[in-house]
């Protein structure tokens, strides 16, 4: 009686455990694209007069563009324009840059220290 019980609650434990996993990867693959940005999706003003910083979530992104089909960028709420661009936030400076700027340039450097993408003395072992 004591093996039998021994054996059942291992093989209740298993289900428990194979219950818990396939959550784990559930959650995981619903929360993805949040996952790629915690800090939501940056955006830049390309207005020489204004530059301002633009933080939206996946789900104000994808709203915005619902309900502006016509439009491919986000619209400045500094100043009402839509000279916008997708951003990356470089590790160095903390400065938002845009990144077509950076891949028309020929490489993914921040314009502000330039160094983002270099590789660090350090990090090599
Ligand atoms: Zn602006
Ligand atoms: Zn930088």
């Amino acid at each position: 009686m004591r093996t039998r019980q021994i054996i059942l609650l291992c093989i209740a434990l298993a289900a428990l455990t194979v219950a818990g996993l396939l959550t784990v990867s559930n959650a995981r693959r619903t929360g993805a694209e949040t996952e790629d940005y915690p800090d939501g999706i940056p955006w830049l003003c390309t207005n020489p007069d204004c530059g301002a910083e633009i933080v939206v979530t996946l789900d104000e992104m994808s709203d915005f563009f619902l309900e502006n089909p016509d439009r491919n960028s986000l619209r400045c709420p500094k100043c009402g324009q839509y000279d916008t661009a997708r951003a990356a936030r470089c590790p160095d400076c903390k400065r938002l840059y845009p990144r077509q700027l950076a891949r028309q340039a020929g490489r993914s450097v921040c314009p502000s220290c330039r160094n983002s993408n270099a590789p660090s003395p350090e990090g090599s072992q």
